[in-house]
């Protein structure tokens, strides 16, 4: 189990270099080589989706939404500390953050309002929920990422969905969207966005989230993103 954490933070940081270097070029060449400290003051809060009451989707081989969520935010936790971030988790395990409610629909009231509260009383935070999709047309793929109403969100979005594009999702025409209706990214004020990683309803895809090294890529290229954004703000 250690070991193969430690293997994940090597080739974690390996790939994050180069997708750094991809996608910033000379101005993440020329910071590193300048031994520069990454700025500590912003927290990365990362927002591991549903959990617990609330699974979420179910993906077509009957894997829960919220555990894909959950393992993809523990490798993008691990890859934004070895980058030297400050990071926050709304979970680490399979559970609902509710602190109220008696019914699932009111927990998962609670659970949403509890997120939107550790986010709000979080200084500099940068928000990356994170979930996947589901379609009852199973041809659909790739990566989407949504934003919020706040400074700097949809030119991040933006970024972000470009980069999936470039990297992951060759020859998608996903778009960036605005999240609408989204509780959370309704109700933050500082700049987010949700990553839905993946349809869950596509077979190809879906056996692609529950791969270790498809999971690593993903959190590549949202790690090296957010740490672009962050390196700008
Ligand atoms: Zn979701």
């Amino acid at each position: 189990m250690k070991k193969g954490r430690g293997e994940l933070l090597f080739y974690g940081a390996v790939a994050l270099l180069f997708f750094l270097f991809l996608q910033f070029g000379n101005r993440a060449v020329t910071v590193l080589s300048e031994n520069q400290p990454v700025p500590r003051e912003n927290c990365v809060i990362i927002d591991p989706g549903h959990g617990g009451v609330d699974g979420g989707a179910t993906s077509c081989t009957g894997k829960l939404e919220s555990a894909f969520n959950l393992e993809i935010s523990l490798r993008l936790n691990d890859l934004m500390n070895l980058l030297g971030y400050d990071t926050k988790m709304i979970r680490t395990t399979d559970i609902s953050v509710y602190t109220k409610g008696e019914t699932i629909a009111q927990k998962k009231i609670s659970d949403l309002k509890e997120r939107v509260r550790i986010m709000e009383e979080t200084e500099n935070a940068l928000v990356l929920s994170i979930h996947q999709n589901n379609f009852s047309d199973h041809q659909y793929s790739g990566a989407q990422v949504f934003y919020p109403n706040t400074p700097g969100s949809a030119e991040l979005a933006k970024e972000m969905q470009s980069a999936f594009i470039s990297h992951l999702n060759p020859g998608s025409r996903r778009q960036v969207k605005k999240a609408e209706g989204v509780y959370i990214m309704e109700h933050i004020s500082c700049p987010g966005v949700l990553i839905e990683c993946g349809f869950l309803s596509n077979p190809r895809e879906e056996a692609a989230l529950r791969s270790p090294e498809y999971q690593k890529n993903l959190c590549c290229v949202i790690a090296a993103t957010a740490a672009g954004f962050l390196s700008n703000t």
